[in-house]
This record gives C-alpha cells, sequence and structure tokens, in this order.
C-alpha cells in the first residue's frame, strides 16, 4: 500500500546542506501496523511528511495505493490524501474555536459529506467521547484531545493511518488508551498504521519495525507480535 524507494532529502542550513535523508526504500503492506523508530533527529518526521505527500523529496519514488506521489501537483496530493491518507499529530493540531464535534464534522462537511454531524458523532462515540461532543479543545484533557484527533483521522476512512507521536505528549495510562484504540480501528477497519514512536514498547506492539539513525535505515525487523 506504501512503496518507498531510494528516497534522499536535504534541507538547506545558511550555505550549507544537511542530508537528513538517505537511500530509503521500504513496503508497508496493506492492514499492516508498521513503525519507525530512530534517536531524536534521525529524519523519523521527515520521512512521515514525505510518505503523507505533505513534503516533496530530492529524489527517490513514493506511491501510496499504487499512485505515484512525485508528479502530482498539491491540489492532486490534497485529494489524494483526502480520499487516502489519515495523519495524527503528536500535538493533536485540533481547531480551537471549534468543539469536538465540529473538529470532526467539518472535514467531512468540506469534503461533500451529507451527513458530516451524524458521521462525526458516531465517530466520537465509537472512541468513547458521545458525552464530550460539545466541548471545545480547551475543555478537553490531553487524552481526550487526541482520541478526537483520532476520530478526525479516521473519518474518511483512510486506507492508509500515519501517526506522528500519537502518544508522546500522553501519560502512560492515557497513551495505551489511544494505542488501543489505534490497534483496534486498524482490526476493524483493515486501515493500515504507520506510526512514528519513540516508544520501544508502542514499536514492539506492530508487526514491523524500520530503525533509522543519522537519516539512514539501519534495521528492518519483523516484530514477534
Ligand atoms: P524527533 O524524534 O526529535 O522528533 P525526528 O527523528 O523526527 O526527531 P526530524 O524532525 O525528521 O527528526 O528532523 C531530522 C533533522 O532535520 C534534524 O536534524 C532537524 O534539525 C532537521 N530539520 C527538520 N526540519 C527542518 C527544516 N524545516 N529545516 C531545516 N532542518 C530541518
Amino acid at each position: 500500500i506504501l512503496t518507498v524507494d531510494n528516497l534522499e532529502k536535504s534541507y538547506s542550513s545558511g550555505s550549507k546542506q544537511l542530508k537528513v535523508l538517505q537511500d530509503i526504500s521500504f513496503n508497508v503492506e496493506e492492514k499492516e501496523t508498521f513503525a519507525i523508530v530512530g534517536p531524536s533527529g534521525s529524519g523519523k518526521t521527515t520521512l512521515l511528511g514525505l510518505c503523507a505527500g505533505l513534503d516533496r523529496p530530492d529524489s527517490g519514488e513514493i506511491s501510496i495505493c499504487g499512485t505515484h506521489l512525485n508528479p502530482l501537483d498539491e491540489d492532486e496530493r490534497a485529494v489524494l490524501r483526502n480520499r487516502k491518507v489519515g495523519f495524527v499529530f503528536q500535538d493533536f493540531q485540533l481547531l480551537p474555536t471549534l468543539t469536538a464535534l465540529e473538529n470532526v464534522s467539518v472535514p467531512l462537511e468540506l469534503q461533500g459529506e451529507r451527513n458530516a454531524s451524524g458521521a462525526a458523532k458516531a465517530l466520537l462515540e465509537k472512541v468513547g467521547l458521545g458525552d464530550r461532543l460539545h466541548h471545545y479543545p480547551s475543555q478537553l484533557s490531553g487524552g481526550e484531545q487526541q482520541r478526537v484527533a483520532v476520530a478526525r483521522a479516521f473519518s474518511n476512512r483512510p486506507s492508509i493511518l500515519f501517526a506522528d507521536e500519537p502518544t508522546g505528549n500522553l501519560d502512560a495510562e492515557t497513551g495505551e488508551k489511544v494505542e488501543q484504540l489505534l490497534f483496534e480501528l486498524n482490526r476493524e477497519l483493515g486501515t493500515t498504521l504507520v506510526i512514528v514512536t519513540h516508544d520501544m514498547e508502542l514499536a514492539q506492539k506492530t508487526q514491523k519495525i524500520l530503525r533509522l539513525k543519522g537519516g539512514k535505515i539501519i534495521a528492518k525487523d519483523i516484530s514477534a507480535t
């Protein structure tokens, strides 16, 4: 479902070019759970952004669901993301002026869903927030905000979900709940999960682990689970 071939990415800082990713190739299969781990600065977030089509590589190819990203312009990428991709950020990225319900329903409305509010309500009930529909993000705990973000990410029934440290800002117990929710949605809906994490315990729960160091792949492990 995701193919990454010979990816390279540099950032320019002043007159210098900083190589952030080199020689990155891997595949993620449909319905798989996949973790990307590595020390701080190893290029995990950059890689996730490239895979989700949020940024462009210097060279190399990425395809999602059989579609090559390189030839697509920004609008075409947005259409592909709306149809196929979900994203969960470490810092939730909810809109503060919208309620929990609106944070999930507004993107659905924009995509032309007729019963956006009903669909959003059903999703929020699924993540255990049926009694928090009209709360604003500031009135929700971190774990609740992240569950709204998960509901939003799943609202377009994505084929693949990218999550960047989805439990990074949460305490252990709350993080575990969000984690369980992601795996449950993977099992129920067959959504492929690609998770960037520092947390080896979380990574061990996925089927495959890609280890990055200094922008290079140092190992591709098949996990015991
Ligand atoms: P962390 O675990 O700390 O979030 P990471 O593995 O996700 O780190 P990235 O965020 O991908 O790492 O960053 C990789 C490297 O690229 C870092 O050295 C970072 O300083 C650099 N970098 C990231 N974004 C930019 C940018 N927009 N411009 C210049 N350098 C950048």
